[in-house]
């Protein structure tokens, strides 16, 4: 490659990388006759192109700690960095092979999906390109299965699906789902994660708060349990029905929970906010979580308050 502008030419070009990008810049004999400056100029040029060719099957960088990390790894870790536990997203299907113990599971309403009540422009093709890129019909995942062999009627939402917002749709498997788990007099844990509500469904999206809240009051003159799991991000109307009325509230370290943005809450009050704001474990400084739990030790856990509140017997 640079046989060329190192026996014939005083001047050359050669290609320099940059972010990524190869320009060309001249450069002058002179300045690489040397032979050691000749080395670091090609190690600089092959270390630039070693960063370009990472690859993200293989490779994930921790956004918090900047780790790079074995993505094999990471997975086996349920999806936690293993340098700092970092806990990043994770889809609806995951959330549920972890938790649910193999070949229970049976899912409800499948193919419950929103329409366009309100004529919203372009709802329908953003329905359309979330189905397709999160291979889901809506937001949430409703179900039942066994933990540990303690069986429940569990609930996860996916934010790969416009952002977990609750619509209609979300709202009534999360409905119906209550009332299967009154019926059968089985216990609910609902995994949260929402960008909120549904701006594309307006008013009948901000119903779905009340309408899930009174199905879960149900639950509750019934002596039903109810766990809720906040997970990384619980916000908007969520949080302001039922993400909040579990008689038990669990949380993963580090997900953010809170109601309106922080950006918002610090224009209106004119203060700047702590650093740790809206992240589980400030919240549940305040009062409003009762444990935060490893993902790793979530299903047991979990497992563990169905046992107990069952009256100690897995019942068949
Ligand atoms: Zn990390």
């Amino acid at each position: 490659m640079f046989k060329d502008w190192f026996q014939k030419k005083k001047y050359a070009t050669i290609p320099i990388y940059d972010n990524g990008k190869v320009s060309n810049s001249v450069v002058n004999k002179d300045m690489i006759e040397n032979k050691d400056e000749k080395i670091e100029l090609n190690n600089t040029i092959k270390k630039e192109k070693t960063e370009i060719e990472v690859d993200d099957n293989i490779w994930i960088k921790c956004k918090k700690c900047g780790e790079v990390l074995l993505r094999k790894d990471v997975e086996e870790n349920k999806n936690t960095c293993t340098k700092c536990d970092l806990h990043l997203r994770i889809n609806s299907r995951e959330r549920i092979a972890i938790t649910i113990d193999e070949g229970t599971f049976i899912e409800y309403d499948e193919n419950l999906r929103s329409k366009n009540p309100l004529g919203f422009p372009e709802y329908e093709e953003k329905i359309k390109k979330a189905e397709e890129q999160s291979g889901l019909k809506e937001a949430v995942v409703t179900g039942e299965g066994k933990i540990n062999g303690n069986p429940c009627v569990i609930c996860v939402m996916d934010s790969n699906f416009m952002m977990a917002s609750m619509g209609s749709a979300v709202g009534e498997k999360i409905t119906r789902a209550v009332e299967r788990a009154l019926e059968k007099k089985l216990p609910v844990i609902i995994f949260c994660a929402s960008g909120g509500a549904r701006m594309q469904e307006a008013i009948i999206s901000l119903m779905q708060m009340a309408k899930t809240s009174a199905a879960l009051g149900k639950l509750s003159d019934e002596g039903l349990l109810y766990i809720s799991v906040l997970t990384d991000p619980t916000t908007g109307g969520v949080t302001a029905s039922f993400a909040m009325l579990g008689d038990i509230i669990l949380a993963e370290p580090g997900a953010q929970i809170g109601f309106a943005g922080r950006r918002v809450i610090e224009q209106t009050i004119k203060q700047t906010l702590p650093e740790e704001f809206q992240k589980a474990e400030f919240v549940q400084e305040k009062g409003f979580i009762d444990k935060i739990v490893h993902r790793k030790d979530l299903k047991d856990t979990l497992g563990k308050i169905l046992y107990i509140h069952n009256g100690g017997e897995k019942h068949e």
